[in-house]
């Protein structure tokens, strides 16, 4: 057997960047609405022998958490947890995160993405290879529509239509319901070979629920994501026995242990899973492997990303086969008025093409990081 290269390849440095990112338009969902900003965190992490890795909390204050907590779980909790450590270690490294700290799951998906960047670029491999290999190289890209200005919206949908895109989910129930058919109705008249998908981000109250999703029915959406509250699994569970539509879970599951109770409460027929959710890459795998084996679809969702996370999810989605209802990485192309990340990713007849360089196949603007940075931690990155 041949011993690994014996290369220094332990953790020397982790610096943290708090970053708010101006953003194109208002966006409203059940949950809450984003407007002017978004805010993430940006971690890298440099390593004995100078390679350094980049990775992403995307959090969401109303859905997640927040930007300062993960800034603070990197900095203070985590950090002692990987300085000193070797990159090979990784199962163990997140282990001991997970140790560290509860919660705070989009600053160990950070975490994790720039380890796997390091290793990637260590060893000349795309960070999909390091999760078990590629499975599928271009994933078919769905775009949100959530403007409360439905003529903004329809621009943009005129927009995904030059681009190629076939897919677009619609955001639901932070209005009153006519408005939502109005929406629905404009999108189908305008592109009625849309594959149309609804998330409610729980905007919905079980009352009377039942009537508004047959309404919605109509439209033959391919799913209807997150209906109620994320804690109401029995109204989850009577709509989906109810509805003839799958239903998703999104903030109904955040982890595997979720996952298993949500499917013994048969509160849905799908998952949509984010790495923001579940604290890494390898995390989502298994959960889109127990979803998939138990029959559920499996949806790559997001948060408010960058091209980075965009880029961590886009190889885990690549390396497992098990999801089959495409991603939502749309934000770095259609929302953000910045992205740190120089490369767009590339999109081809409606589907996000898998980056082939090593690591996550990103190269971040150091410069952009800094202009929109408004904390920052750990000591200065190598020039
Ligand atoms: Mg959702």
């Amino acid at each position: 057997m041949t011993a690994l290269p014996d290369y220094d390849d332990r953790i020397e440095n982790l610096a943290v960047f708090h970053l708010k990112l101006p953003v194109r338009s208002v966006r409203k969902h059940g949950v809450g609405d984003v407007a002017n900003t978004v805010d993430v965190v940006y971690a890298a992490l440099v390593t004995r022998d100078g390679v350094t890795g980049w990775g992403e909390a995307s959090p969401w204050a109303v859905f997640t958490g927040t930007a300062e907590a993960n800034a603070a779980a990197l900095d203070r909790y985590l950090r002692p947890v990987v300085v000193g450590r070797r990159l090979r270690d990784l199962p163990r490294i997140m282990a001991d995160c997970d140790r560290a700290i509860a919660g705070n799951s989009e600053a160990k998906a950070a975490l994790e993405s720039a380890v796997l960047d390091c290793l990637g670029k260590r060893s000349g491999l795309p960070a999909y290879m390091l999760l078990g290999g590629l499975a599928q190289e271009r994933i078919a890209l769905s775009v949100s529509l959530a403007d409360p200005d439905l003529g903004a919206d329809l621009d943009l949908l005129n927009r995904l239509t030059e681009d190629g895109i076939g897919i677009v989910k619609v955001k639901t129930g932070f209005a009153d319901h006519a408005f939502d058919l109005e929406r629905l109705e404009a999108f189908k008249k305008a592109r009625p070979d849309l594959d149309l998908r609804i998330d409610y981000n729980q905007g919905l109250a079980p009352f009377g629920a039942l009537a508004k999703l047959r309404d919605v029915e109509t439209f033959k959406p391919t799913f209807i994501e997150q209906p109620v509250k994320a804690d109401q699994w029995q109204a989850m569970a009577s709509l989906t026995a109810a509805l003839d539509t799958p239903v998703l879970a999104d903030e109904s599951v955040f982890t595997l242990a979720d996952l298993v109770k949500a499917m013994e409460n048969r509160i849905a027929n799908g998952v949509s899973i984010k790495i923001m959710k579940c604290g890494g890459l390898r995390a989502g795998q298994a959960i889109a492997n127990t979803a998939s084996a138990h029959g559920w679809g499996v949806y790559s969702g997001d948060m408010f990303e960058t091209g980075l996370a965009h880029r961590a999810g886009l190889h885990m989605v690549a390396a497992t086969p098990a999801f089959t209802l495409g991603c939502e990485f749309y934000q770095s192309r259609y929302y953000l008025r910045h992205d740190p990340v120089v490369e767009p990713l590339a999109l081809e007849a409606g589907h996000l093409c898998v980056p082939q360089a090593p690591g996550l196949g990103a190269t971040v603007d150091f410069e952009i990081v800094e202009r929109f940075s408004v904390t920052r931690a750990g000591d200065d990155l190598p020039a």
